[in-house]
């Protein structure tokens, strides 16, 4: 499930050159395509009809909704500013994530609890998900679903998922699930505390509070349920650890590592491996039989971590090992585990969120025009960033890091305006 922060972070310059282009040329076009639009809902009544969408149902959620063509360029974007892994995670795991996590912990105690024994999933694992996904429900998307769906299942690639997904919005809203103004989510169709695909929903979805629906947009204990619910149906195992930080051996074979390429953790150990603070593997508590693959997601310079059947569980999620490693992280640091031992390769950290707002704020003083003050590094908080760094004389990458943030800080307030 792609969460609306790990997707807002991926959009560039191009987009907006794009979306630019459209409304100057795309006017008379857009007409023809919103009539497109309405055969093409109308050439998919009788599949949805064939899947359980009643057709009454089908003209009440879908009569009058118009494609939104700006979801396309989302499809079709190809990321030319690829985050490093050390920007993505100082993100998504900083001090006000662990707070607030450590917060929803204490408040939701209690179901968490039974949460827990109802599936097998541990409090921190949940809610790691839960702050990953949706920052504790705070960012939960504002695409209407349908709409989203609807555009998706007409036009670009993977018209076929995106109906069977189409369908699933439109059985949720015809079951009254979830109330037709409510069902919102990213532009690709996830939503709720958890960002489920309405089909995921349909799968793993669980009536917590026992009220009759299963709502995932406004019931966090319906939420949290269902993200141990998806765990557990992953192959979740109770107690077990997702892994351990360790230390590599000089000299060693890096063509070894993959996170697939499962061994018994006492041949680690064999070939030289100790935890990240030289203590032995079986300190961890993992048994030498466990199959565990080595993950290195900065090359054998960076962090490296031994993981289990768990953290592949995790990665189901979403199918990006660096989102498993955030939210892993996470629960590890909402247990009141430490930052990881090993630094990331780089000589300019990540900011958190509070430093790109920060950075944010530096560059506004300066004159720059970043629009909102979010700690979202978007393009053109990029484009400051890129003029910035050239006249302090920093390479020119548009990459906000700990390098740039210090130096405008340095400077104090507003020092010029930026050369414009
Ligand atoms: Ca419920």
């Amino acid at each position: 499930m792609r969460s609306p922060e790990a997707l807002r972070l991926r959009q560039t310059l191009r987009y907006a050159v794009l979306a630019a282009f459209l409304v100057v040329a795309g006017s008379p076009c857009l007409a023809q395509s919103q009539s497109e639009f309405a055969s093409c809902l109308a050439r998919l009544q009788p599949a949805a009809q064939r899947s359980g969408v009643r057709p009454d149902s089908y003209s009440r959620y879908t009569d009058g909704v118009q494609a939104d063509f700006s979801i396309l360029d989302k499809l079709n974007y190809q990321p030319e500013f690829k985050l490093p892994i050390w920007d993505y995670l100082s993100g998504l795991v900083d001090d006000e994530r662990i707070a607030d996590g450590k917060a929803g912990l204490a408040r939701h105690a209690e179901v968490l609890q039974r949460i827990q024994a109802a599936y097998g999933v541990d409090p921190a694992t949940v809610v790691a998900v839960w702050g990953v996904e949706s920052n504790y429900g705070r960012i939960t998307g504002k695409y209407p679903l349908v709409q989203a769906l609807g555009t998706l299942s007409c036009f670009g690639r993977r018209q076929g998922y995106f109906q069977g997904e189409f369908f699933a919005a439109l059985r949720i809203l015809q079951r009254g699930d979830i109330a037709p103004d409510r069902l919102n989510g990213s532009w690709a169709g996830a939503f709720g505390h958890t960002q489920f695909m309405p089909a995921t929903y349909e799968r793993l979805a669980v009536d917590f509070d026992g009220d009759g629906r299963r709502d995932l947009v406004d019931n966090s204990d319906d939420a949290l349920a269902s993200t141990a619910n998806f765990l557990r149906k992953g192959g979740w195992q109770n107690g077990l650890p997702w892994g351990v930080e360790v230390r590599l051996p000089n000299g060693f074979d890096s063509g070894l590592a993959g996170r697939t390429r499962k061994r018994a953790l006492g041949d680690w150990a064999a070939s030289g491996l100790t935890l990240a603070d030289g203590r032995p593997l079986a300190a961890s508590g993992l048994a030498a039989s466990e199959r565990v693959g080595l993950l290195m997601l900065a090359g054998p310079r960076g962090p490296a971590f031994l993981t289990t059947r768990n953290f592949d569980v995790i990665y189901g999620y979403n199918a990006a090992e660096s989102y498993g490693l955030a939210i892993a992280h996470l629960s590890d640091r909402l247990r009141g585990g430490p930052p990881f031992a090993a630094p990331w390769p780089t000589d300019d950290p990540g900011l958190s969120r509070a430093e790109r707002r920060e950075l944010q704020t530096l560059l506004a003083a300066r004159g720059h025009d970043i629009g909102e003050i979010d700690g979202m590094l978007g393009d053109r908080s990029r484009v400051a960033v890129s003029q910035e760094q050239s006249r302090l004389g920093q390479p020119v990458n548009g990459r906000g890091g700990q390098k740039l943030l210090q130096t405008l800080r340095a400077e104090g307030g507003a020092q010029r305006p930026a050369g414009r």
